[in-house]
């Protein structure tokens, strides 16, 4: 289904990249004999109450096309490992994440979302998590503003799927819209899960407190743009251009955008995955923020072999910023090569 969607490429295999994984971690320990602890710069100070402007450039820009495109970082979440994949063997996990040389006790998941200029809309996917999910996040405004696009020009906004953490930025901190020009556009399926008078997530590994407050978000958000917001048939075209890709399994009404112009596309997927090492060298680990398991390793197993095959671009909203690379593929695994954050002249 994923390869009649996005197309059908030759695909690139990653071997060479693991070979000089392991030549290189075998020159360091052969040059120092000594082992380098990657610094935890992106946990979650417990003490912080408050963070003021953010430090460091938060916009990616490229161009797809004939379309103006641009990464914005909303923050960054962190995660205990245990939390984000609870069914797997810890200490499968963590040989992953030290191949890699991350921490292993933490995950910080980027919460990036992608601003597109076509030729008759500004367009926003996803909004990041405004004020639902703490300090570390809550930035997409102000930093799209840094990067000379006001809110109040977006006309468009897509949704991927309803999680705080896409659309909490919808509001701001006095509760009104923050993108007040815009219209929106969310799957069927998506509004008719949440907006239902009894949301249930039977399979989802999330606690029921948890499972509430996304629950009491998604509402209270959906309300907020109801008789602005457009609601799509998975696999619908939105507007010139952007078609909508089923993604289902993280949420039911997932999507992901499939943009093209000219010889250019990008896939910017929804919650599909959210680190290499974890959900793309092992693509059968359960996710505990799919409210379906079990369909989600089924979605993310199909697109990642759609997304390798056709060798396609992709933006992912919680790869580390900008979150745009590749996918390659190696039997059962797949790996991440990252489009490099580049210093750039002018506008
Ligand atoms: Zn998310």
């Amino acid at each position: 289904m994923f390869n009649d969607l996005i197309g059908s490429k030759p695909s690139r295999r990653w071997g060479l990249m693991a070979l000089i994984t392991t030549l290189s971690l075998g020159l360091v320990l052969w040059l120092g004999g000594v082992t380098w602890q990657a610094p935890d710069a992106f946990a979650q100070d417990p003490e912080a109450t408050e963070i003021s402007t953010p430090a460091n450039a938060a916009v990616y820009r490229f161009t797809l096309g004939d379309f103006k495109a641009m990464v914005i970082n909303d923050g960054t979440l962190t995660f205990p490992v245990s939390f984000f994949v609870p069914n797997a063997d810890p200490a499968a996990a963590s040989a992953a994440l030290e191949n890699h040389f991350l921490a292993t006790d933490n995950l910080s998941a980027y919460v990036n979302a992608l601003y597109l200029e076509t030729d008759d809309h500004r367009v926003l996917v996803d909004t990041g998590a405004g004020n639902t999910f703490g300090p570390t996040v809550g930035y997409l405004v102000q930093n799209l503003e840094a990067a000379g696009i006001s809110a109040d020009s977006i006309d468009t906004i897509l949704l991927t799927h309803a999680h705080a953490d896409h659309i909490g930025g919808l509001l701001n901190d006095a509760g009104e819209l923050a993108f007040k020009n815009a219209e929106y556009y969310i799957s069927e399926p998506e509004w008719d899960f949440w907006q239902a008078p009894t949301v249930t997530m039977p399979n989802s590994l999330l606690d029921q407190e948890t499972q509430a407050t996304l629950v009491g978000v998604a509402k209270e958000r959906l309300t907020a743009i109801a008789d602005r917001t457009t609601r799509f048939a998975l696999g619908a075209e939105i507007v010139p251009g952007i078609t909508a890709v089923p993604s289902v399994g993280h949420t039911p009404g997932q999507v992901s955008y499939l943009i093209t112009s000219g010889e250019d596309s990008l896939l910017a997927t929804g919650d599909v995955f959210f680190s290499d090492p974890l959900n793309l060298e092992h693509p059968n680990w359960e996710v505990v923020f799919d409210t379906d398991p079990k369909q989600g390793i089924e979605t993310r197993k199909q697109l990642l072999e759609a997304i390798a095959d056709s060798r396609r671009l992709v933006m992912v909203p919680h790869m580390p910023f900008p979150g745009l690379g590749h996918v390659g593929s190696q039997g059962e695994a797949y790996g991440w090569e990252p489009i490099l954050w580049e210093f750039m002249y002018g506008n």
